[in-house]
């Protein structure tokens, strides 16, 4: 626990955070951050793409309290947008609303997400909202309950480690939604903190969307889990098309391929960017075993 509680302190590091920005991807992240720029972006789509993999794009940023930055992002956002349309690659958009101005102001943050909505609309592409720590959980669901009114290719992520997650889940059902375990440090009274019971409520919630709602994207790294909701899946005849798995980008690599194999829907969360620090920071704190990623490009230089 303590390690994570590093991790996590290191990944909430402002400082840390902007000086990473001025240097290239360091310390291994590089092979779990597909790149600083959308070249590489899209060819490492490519390669998903090529194993029947699609993908969700996240042009990485945090800790966004200027306006200018926030419409760089934006405006980052809409190019990854195009580059995708003009590719003609598998993919969708992955953002989080903090990115975008939330933190900033609420009007300001509704309209950038209203262009990109938009243009991402125009090209029948679904923009995903990550969800952060739960300060700013109701800020991120309040905006997305106004922006569902005028769009419908917008979904979010339900966090399994809140005790409310079942609420979520019953509040969503009609929104296309990926389930996770949550990857922040929530306290006792919010979320549960032991291993068990997040893993017990991810079942829980994630069964009850598979058979209520819209379109679930199961994602985990957790073995355990897959095996178990792929038995439910076959028990319950969910069809194809209301859901898929979802690992992140570099982790697991074998077990991607051979779900995408054996023909599941198979969706592969692609971060890339200069803002790579907080979100490697995290992984780091998930497992530390990521520290094999540090330690192999430190000593095989
Ligand atoms: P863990 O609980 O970390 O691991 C469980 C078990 O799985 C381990 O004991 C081990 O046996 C196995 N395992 C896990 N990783 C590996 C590995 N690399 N190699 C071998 N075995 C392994 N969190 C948010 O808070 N907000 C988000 O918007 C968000 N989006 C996400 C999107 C995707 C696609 C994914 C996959 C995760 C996202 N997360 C998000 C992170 C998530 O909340 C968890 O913190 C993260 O996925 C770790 O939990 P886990 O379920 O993968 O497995």
């Amino acid at each position: 626990m303590l390690l994570k509680d590093f991790f996590i302190g290191l990944s909430q590091n402002q400082f840390l955070n902007s000086a990473a920005k001025k240097y290239g991807l360091k310390m291994g992240a590089q092979s779990v951050v597909a790149g600083t720029n959308i070249p590489e972006v899209i060819k490492s789509i490519k390669e998903l793409n090529a194993h029947g993999i699609s993908c969700t794009v996240d042009n990485l940023g945090e800790f966004v309290y200027q306006k200018e930055e926030a419409t760089e992002a934006k405006n980052n956002i809409l190019a990854v947008i195009e580059a995708i349309h003009e590719n003609n690659v598998d993919a969708h958009i992955s953002l989080k609303p903090t990115q975008l101005g939330l933190d900033i102001d609420y009007d300001f943050a509704l309209l950038n997400l209203k262009e990109i909505l938009e243009k991402a609309s125009g090209y029948n592409m679904f923009v995903n909202f990550d969800i952060e720590d739960s300060g700013h959980l109701q800020p991120a669901y309040d905006i997305l309950d106004e922006l569902t009114r005028e769009f419908d290719n917008v979904g979010t992520v339900i966090q399994a480690y809140f005790h409310r997650a079942q609420e979520f889940v019953e509040k969503y059902k009609d929104m296309r939604v990926r389930i996770v375990k949550g990857a922040y440090k929530e306290p006792a009274e919010l979320a549960y903190q032991d291993k068990k019971e997040i893993d017990a409520n991810f079942i829980r919630i994630t069964e009850w969307h598979l058979l209520n709602g819209k379109f679930t994207s199961i994602a985990t790294h957790d073995h355990h889990i897959i095996n178990h909701l792929k038995k439910f899946i076959k028990q319950n005849n969910i069809p194809k098309d209301k859901y898929e798995f979802q690992m992140l980008y570099g982790f697991r690599r074998e077990l991607q391929l051979e779900l995408a194999k054996e023909g599941y829907n198979f969706c592969t969360y692609v971060p890339f960017g200069k803002d790579w620090y907080g979100y490697f920071m995290r992984r780091l704190a998930e497992r530390p075993q990521n520290l094999n990623l540090v330690a192999k490009t430190v000593f095989n230089k």
